[in-house]
């Protein structure tokens, strides 16, 4: 009896030890130790050539970090035009992926090997030629780039978990994903994809960059919650940006870090006319400003933090916030963030840099290229001289440095090139996108939308396209406006580069009402509404809530009670969150691709789609259009 009994307890302790076994292999690791990785430096330098700048460093050498944030699938460079007087303009290329290797080579060079570079999310979503590879062609990238750690911005949930899932299970990816907010709703702790034991994938990570502990940690914006189409962030629950910050530093410390850093896809919007050290007035607070507020609530965040590179608000940024250093660029890998951290007797001490823009030429007077740092930084010099070599810290840029990019880049180029090249129509002026107010460009691409969802000629359910009255996009849908000259496929795909299909679903007038008014809450989120229809914004309070109203134009039948709406994927939710239980259907019909399919029909030098709120759809061609 006694020796079953024991066999029993032995049994019960063995299920015991089995069950918190199991418990552990569920829960992502904390603080990890990135000891398997090599560093940026060792990525992009020969064997060689990294030995022998790790032999000339000094241990007061800074750590050097450089950072990308939202680069939104940008993989190719871009032309600016530089106006510097009324007399003087250049024509300047910036950015583009190649132009990122051959900077961070010439970065490592100057850091003497000591350099880090992190990514701050939202790296897939925006082009043709990412999205067409589902993020694949960035992810290569970034490993050929020598990147260390990223963590997840909110529109990598764009592609759907079973996307983020086999990012995390490529055994070829070389950098961490590491997320200290992101949790599977169950219990609140736990990361939803750990069961899959993916390589370099951590709540947190530790890593030795030429001789300096540096840990790092990842937050995203808990509005992914609400920002996220709803499907693809089932069972999926975020910390708060203050839970991160209290709680997400000691354990990097306890690991050894003598250096942290958090990853924040949450950031805010500053004054770069004005220095690093007054961040606090630079960076205003606003409902905006996710990372500031939660900054400027926690009073040891100082304390714990060394340096914060943040996100999402697509704004540069270089200011100590509440005592914290925090650097952001304005995203689509046109320039990278830059702080050195010196370590002295155990305390790190950050120094914030300029953003480093990613130029294929400098001038005699001045070592930048792009219009938005001449506006910050420029004011003084009349005149910019002579076109010269660009270069970094006393390093040339040596353009055939970015050739390992490259041979990943150029077979999806090449497969991709004659759809994105194909023309779609031209515009003869430009039509500027705003998202908060009336969009010329919006009056423009939301009724070409409405137009073509109304001859194609489909049914669903007891719906017909061609009694479709309104459509309603959300602001954010258009990323930018409608550049003069010929619009390509490709650029159409940076205009809208979400795949979201059109959704149909009746509204009686006083539920339309409601789905306006549950976008009130956002200081961001306004409706873009297709011809007959007006959406105005009244600036009742700021920075939010704010007051929308939808109203008809009275050139539609004002007798009619209910009426038939389209809306894009991501707008779904506003229907949930102003508790509107109408069945609504997917037509699975691409946004972008109905919009082009429309432009296609003009072929040439459209003036206008006629002003935002009276009399629309009228695409206005100068001559023979059509
Ligand atoms: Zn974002």
């Amino acid at each position: 009896m006694l020796k079953s009994t024991s066999a029993f307890l032995l049994f019960l302790s063995l299920l015991c030890a089995c069950t918190v076994k199991k418990k552990s292999e569920k829960s992502l690791l904390r603080a990890a130790l990135g000891t398997d990785s090599q560093g940026t430096c060792e990525r992009l330098l020969s064997p060689t050539e990294y030995r022998n700048l790790a032999s000339q460093l000094l241990p007061t050498d800074p750590l050097v970090v450089v950072s990308t944030n939202d680069l939104h699938g940008h993989a190719d460079e871009r032309i600016f035009n530089l106006k510097v007087s009324e007399t003087e303009s250049h024509s300047v290329i910036v950015g583009g992926l190649e132009r990122l290797e051959s900077y961070l080579t010439a970065a490592c060079r100057s850091a003497k090997g000591r350099l880090l570079y992190l990514d701050a999310g939202d790296s897939y979503q925006g082009t043709a030629l990412s999205n067409s590879t589902s993020g694949q062609a960035i992810v290569d990238s970034f490993s050929a780039l020598g990147l260390m750690a990223s963590t997840f911005g909110n529109h990598e949930f764009d592609f759907g978990q079973d996307k983020i899932k086999s990012w995390l299970s490529q055994p070829t990816r070389t950098f961490w994903y590491v997320t200290s907010s992101v949790n599977s709703s169950n219990d609140g702790k736990n990361v939803p994809w750990s069961e899959l034991n993916a390589p370099r994938f951590s709540r947190s990570v530790v890593f030795n960059i030429a001789g300096i502990k540096v840990g790092i940690a990842g937050y995203t914006t808990d509005s992914t919650a609400v920002k996220s189409i709803p499907d693809n962030i089932k069972d999926i629950s975020f910390n708060r940006l203050d839970e991160v910050l209290l709680n997400e530093a000691e354990p990097l410390r306890k690991q050894g870090a003598e250096v942290t850093i958090l990853l924040s896809h949450a950031g805010g919007a500053c004054d770069m006319k004005m220095p690093a050290e007054h961040g606090d007035k630079a960076c205003k607070e606003s409902d905006a400003d996710e990372l500031g507020r939660a900054l400027r609530a926690h009073p040891n965040a100082a304390s714990q933090w060394n340096l914060i590179v943040a996100g999402h608000s697509h704004s540069p940024q270089r200011h100590i916030v509440a005592g914290v250093p925090v650097m952001q660029t304005s995203g689509l890998g046109l320039s990278m963030a830059h702080a050195r951290i010196k370590i002295h007797k155990n305390t790190a001490t950050t120094d914030l840099q300029d953003p480093v823009y990613l130029c294929d030429q400098h001038f005699d007077q001045w070592n930048g290229c792009h219009p938005e740092e001449w506006a910050w930084k420029s004011e003084k010099i009349q005149s910019l001289g002579k076109p010269k070599k660009p270069s970094l810290l006393g390093q040339f840029i040596n353009k055939d440095e970015g050739n390992e990019v490259k041979a990943i880049l150029e077979p999806h180029r090449n497969s991709l090139k004659s759809f994105m090249d194909k023309n779609i129509t031209s515009f003869s002026s430009e039509l500027k996108h705003e998202r908060t107010s009336q969009s010329p460009a919006a009056a423009c691409l939301v009724d070409a939308w409405l137009s073509h969802l109304r001859i194609s000629d489909e049914k669903w359910g007891e719906f017909s396209s061609k009694n479709i009255d309104v459509a309603f996009l959300n602001a954010g849908a258009l990323r930018s406006g409608i550049s003069s000259g010929s619009l390509t496929w490709g650029r159409l795909f940076e205009i809208i580069p979400y795949d979201n299909t059109a959704h149909i679903v009746s509204l009686t007038s006083s539920e339309l009402i409601s789905f306006a008014r549950a976008h009130e809450s956002s200081p961001h989120d306004y409706l873009l509404a297709s011809e007959g229809w007006a959406v105005r914004r009244q600036a009742n309070s700021n920075p939010s809530p704010r007051t929308i109203e939808v109203k008809r134009i009275s050139t539609l039948p004002i007798a009619k009670q209910k009426w038939t709406v389209a809306i894009s994927t991501f707008s779904k939710s506003f229907l949930e969150r102003a508790k509107i239980e109408s069945q609504v259907y997917d037509s699975g019909l691409s946004i972008r691709a109905s919009i082009g399919s429309t432009l296609e029909r003009f072929k040439k030098n459209i003036n206008s789609c006629n002003t935002a709120d009276s009399s629309r759809m009228q695409i206005v061609t100068s001559g023979n259009g059509e």
